[in-house]
């Protein structure tokens, strides 16, 4: 029951919102976009991001399902790596997973509301898994909504992390990846991103 990339649509940019449109349409990135409902560990790419926490050690939300879909190696070699700092990511093998590999990351805990170095922080997690997937060649990379679980980080805010962070990078690397995939879990998130796609990666 694995989705292979043929197998995930792309985005469709669609007419605008709202609100207008906070940058141009880019063609040769609309065609590296998809939003994906659904389980990631599911995903037969080159690369998931784990939204971890600062031990690696596992934990519970996509964490766990990431953990238990790849089996006990993972946690032998993430035990290697001594922890990630906030902001920061780390990649290991997939193991068990349909990925080849996992990209770890660690989200800003906002609970008690969103700072400035938070906001920073996630946009860190979202860049630094970009950066990590193409220092290794990883050309296929779906995000989860990091933070927004456990984390407590308001996914209305979070959202325009994502997007900004992805859109910024690919501008300046699209040649370095073939797809970005948003991978939502909840109705609500995917609303969400049906709703902010078009202000990042808009129609006309
Ligand atoms: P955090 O601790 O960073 O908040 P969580 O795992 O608690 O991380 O939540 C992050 C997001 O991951 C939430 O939107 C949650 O619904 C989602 N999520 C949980 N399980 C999965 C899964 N198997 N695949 C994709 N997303 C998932």
């Amino acid at each position: 029951d694995f989705v292979s990339l043929d197998n995930i649509p792309l985005w469709t940019p669609t007419g605008g919102g709202s609100e207008p449109s906070r940058y141009q349409r880019n063609e040769k990135l609309d065609q590296k976009i998809s939003l994906f409902t659904g389980d990631i560990t599911k995903l037969e790419i080159d690369a998931i991001v784990n939204a971890a926490n600062n031990t690696l050690l596992g934990g519970g939300g996509v964490d766990g399902a990431i953990h238990r879909a790849a089996g006990p190696k993972l946690k032998m070699e993430c035990a290697s790596l001594c922890g990630c700092e906030t902001g920061e990511a780390k990649i290991t093998c997939g193991y068990g997973l349909p990925a080849k590999y996992v990209i770890h990351t660690v989200g800003p805990i906002a609970q008690g509301g969103v700072k400035e170095e938070h906001r920073k922080a996630l946009r860190s997690c979202y860049t630094n898994s970009l950066k990590t997937a193409t220092e290794n060649a990883a050309r296929s990379l779906a995000f989860p909504c990091i933070s927004t679980g456990i984390y407590g980080y308001p996914p209305e805010q979070a959202v325009h992390e994502a997007l900004a962070a992805v859109r910024e990078y690919l501008e300046a690397h699209h040649d370095k990846l073939d797809r970005v995939i948003f991978c939502v879990f909840l109705p609500k998130d995917k609303e969400l991103y049906l709703q902010n796609l078009p202000l990042y990666f808009p129609a006309a």
